[in-house]
């Protein structure tokens, strides 16, 4: 797997305010101190609301606890009238360094389209943040068995004028939509198909090979401590997004520490 650091981010969507934040970040960072967390072999992240980043930052900076931090959206505008969004410059002031962009959630519930996210990915990168780009198909698709060049159109829109550098950085969550807080979870085999899909279609038809070769591909879907192991063995599984077993920070710290 190159050289690519395995990166585990929990998604809370929105759960936890910023009171229960507090202890969550505190326990998941003793759990994983306690136990054997080599920040080499599998980053760990909380993506947290927009309400919990202030305090999630005042409790990790300065390297005290050994634990990343993002947000789950980001406006596309940099200021202005804008009623309820915030922008990618709010966030790297907060020392953001992740931002999820085009989760399954925000394209169901707020018309997100691939050309958002692809402007959602630029503003976080010009903002000097980590895009995680979610990607992914819904059960129909993945019963006709067009889940690949499904995925692949999604990718080539929105990763469209990015750079080979910017593409070697970022990370992309490859999530089918029905694996999604359903319990159903993809197969090992299944996950790679897709990511695999998506890192050859980088490097043969989009940004090239030091590109594909540097970005991390996630899988995300319903992953527990109980499935992570057989998902990491794919040879193209960079890590996970994990949505629900996240909020538990012993099953999350369990999911980390995979290795
Ligand atoms: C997610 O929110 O991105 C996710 C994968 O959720 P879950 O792990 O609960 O399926």
């Amino acid at each position: 797997m190159a050289d690519r650091i395995p990166l585990m981010a929990g998604n809370w969507k929105m759960n936890l305010n910023h009171v229960e934040a507090t202890g969550v970040v505190q326990k998941l960072a003793w759990t994983l101190s306690d136990k054997r967390y080599d920040k080499a072999k599998a980053e760990a992240a909380v993506i947290v609301p927009f309400t919990d980043l202030r305090t999630v930052q005042t409790l990790v900076e300065g390297d005290k606890l050994p634990i990343a931090y993002g947000a789950q959206d980001v406006s596309v505008h940099a200021s202005g009238a804008y009623t309820g969004e915030v922008s990618a410059d709010m966030l790297a002031k907060l020392k953001c360094a992740y931002v999820v962009v085009g989760h399954s959630e925000r394209r169901e519930y707020h018309g997100e389209s691939d050309e958002i996210v692809n402007d959602k990915a630029k503003v976080v990168l010009a903002a000097g943040m980590t895009p995680i780009i979610c990607v992914g198909e819904k059960l129909e698709i993945r019963k006709e068995g067009r889940q690949v060049p499904f995925v692949l159109d999604q990718v080539q829109k929105v990763l469209a004028d990015l750079t080979p550098e910017q593409v070697a950085k970022l990370v992309i969550a490859y999530e089918p939509v029905w694996a999604i807080g359903t319990g159903e979870v993809a197969t090992p085999e299944d996950a790679q198909e897709v990511c695999g899909a998506i890192r050859r279609y980088i490097a043969e038809e989009l940004q090239g090979a030091d590109a594909a070769a540097g970005c991390r591909i996630q899988y995300g879907g319903s992953v527990k401590s109980s499935n992570i192991v057989d998902i990491m063995a794919q040879a193209d599984v960079d890590g996970a997004l994990v949505g629900g077993a996240s909020l538990d920070p012993e099953e999350f710290a369990k999911i980390v520490l995979f290795y």
